[in-house]
């Protein structure tokens, strides 16, 4: 058996949303699962619409989710350089071999003409092929002009390892361009270079090239190489269904859910799961798992669908999942500016408090701030709420004031507390609706938080007990 190797080949023209990192995540799992490598290889020969910074961007995106690749521009290998305008003269060494062969010829005709022979095509109802007007006697080939592929039309049947069995005519067979006029090749003819030179056995990428797939393989027929594996994963599409997935439908860059503290677990074990389950109602995959029991037949072939809210609700359950300790040591970055002087222990009690709520680590601050500092007393909190608006401001004094006066006697232990806040509901005859929530704003100066024992024995007698005080003086 040969050995696996999979690629991830992007063009570096913009920055990668989820859906683009998904066939780098279905290459890696092949890869890991067979024991194989992985190999990133950029694909930049597309100068003009190249963007700065997007190579290191996907470099750095890989390294985020933990897709560490085996080979490739940053750490070199044994089949460098992973840049392919680093890999010109081996463009060039084929592309002689196959004008030499003669499958392969330099375009003579200017844009007019060729606009003239698509007219044609046009007015006679044929579909405007290339092949059709090959010159007689080409140029010799110089550089100044693009170099086509002299075709050899004929139809194909291949097997795609998601989509199955695929056939096309001739028709779908046309004299390529292999290397454009400015001396860089066309993604068709490097990436079959580069494929057969780097020893890739899979290509997996999207449907986009499908169409194509006839012209490659009549290229590697005249190149004398034998064809990877095919894979073509199915579009992405937006949350609606319909159209293909795109910013506009809030799929954000990798790295701008990372830095929003989704945690990379969840972020592979979502996108692995566009298009692809393994048959049960399992939802939540480990690494390990996924590479365990990923597979290409079992790819979706129609298309799948993005919705940001399954990520948050899997981000959530991968929090839940994590210890304690584990989860205090990825907040690093998260916590709010006001937690600056409290200790790890404080934290970590804080943290015990919140994990259930968290879908993503930057609702931090949010969730936590009222436990590092007193917050205002915001009228808004009681004027909008549904029971507490309804009582008259005395009552809410006798409330708090009773509240105050049973809390005051409390070591802040969570049974004592529990105790004391029970027995004010009966005192009271109010219900925790009302009563809770009110000694919940007047502490928290928030509308939702941990339960309420909890909260208060984290923030401690002093810290709850001005802050029940300062509630006081502001409904005086
Ligand atoms: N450079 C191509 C792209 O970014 C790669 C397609 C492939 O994987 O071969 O779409």
């Amino acid at each position: 058996m040969k050995q696996v190797r999979t690629r991830f080949a992007p063009s570096p023209t913009g920055f990668l949303h989820v859906g683009g990192i998904r066939t780098a995540v279905f290459a890696w799992l092949v890869a890991r699962q067979a024991n194989g490598q992985f190999i990133l290889r950029l694909e930049d020969t597309d100068k003009k619409r190249e963007t700065p910074g997007s190579d290191q961007h996907v470099m750095d995106s890989l390294k985020a989710l933990g897709l560490e690749y085996d080979e490739g521009p940053d750490i070199g290998g044994p089949h460098a350089p992973y840049r392919q305008s680093e890999r010109l003269p081996l463009y060039k060494d084929w592309a002689r071999k196959l004008v030499d062969a003669g499958r392969a010829y330099g375009d003579p005709y200017t844009t007019a003409e060729v606009q003239a022979f698509r007219e044609e095509a046009q007015a006679a109802k044929r579909p405007f092929l290339y092949r059709n007007h090959r010159p007689e006697n080409p140029p010799a080939w110089d550089g100044s002009k693009p170099l086509r592929f002299k075709s050899d039309p004929k139809p194909y049947k291949w097997h795609d390892a998601i989509l199955g069995g695929l056939s096309a005519g001739p028709e779908a067979i046309d004299d390529f361009i292999l290397i454009k006029s400015d001396g860089y090749p066309t993604y068709n003819f490097a990436h079959i270079i580069d494929d057969n030179d780097m020893q890739l056995t899979h290509v997996i990428r999207g449907q986009e090239f499908t169409a194509s797939v006839p012209n490659y393989l009549n290229l590697y027929e005249a190149l004398g190489f034998t064809p990877p594996i095919l894979a073509t994963v199915p579009h992405i599409l937006g949350p609606d269904g319909k159209h293909k997935l795109s910013k506009r439908d809030g799929a954000k860059d990798v790295l701008d859910y990372i830095r929003d503290g989704f945690l990379p677990e969840a972020l592979i074990n979502f996108i692995a799961g566009l298009g692809w389950n393994d048959g049960t109602e399992q939802e939540i995959f480990s690494r390990q798992e996924l590479i365990d029991k990923f597979s290409l037949g079992r790819v979706q072939r129609g298309g799948a669908h993005f919705d940001e809210r399954r990520l948050m609700w899997m981000d959530g359950v991968w929090i839940r999942s994590l210890p304690l300790e584990e989860l205090l040591s990825r907040t690093k970055a998260f916590w709010p500016a006001e937690a600056g002087e409290a200790t790890d222990g404080y934290k970590r009690q804080v943290l015990a408090l919140v994990q259930e709520r968290l879908k993503y680590l930057a609702e931090l601050p949010e969730l936590t701030r009222f436990f590092f500092v007193d917050l205002p007393v915001d009228p808004k909190l009681i004027d909008e709420h549904k029971q507490l608006k309804k009582l008259p401001a005395s009552r809410l004094k006798e409330l708090l004031e009773q509240a105050r006066a049973t809390l005051a006697d409390s070591d802040f232990s969570i049974p004592d507390l529990t105790g004391r806040l029970n027995q004010l509901l009966q005192e009271t005859g109010e219900k925790p609706a009302t009563l809770f929530s009110l000694i919940r704003i007047a502490t928290t100066q928030a509308s939702a938080s941990p339960g309420l024992a909890d909260t208060l024995a984290v923030l401690g007698r002093n810290r709850s007990l001005v802050r029940l005080d300062q509630q006081l003086a502001n409904l005086r």
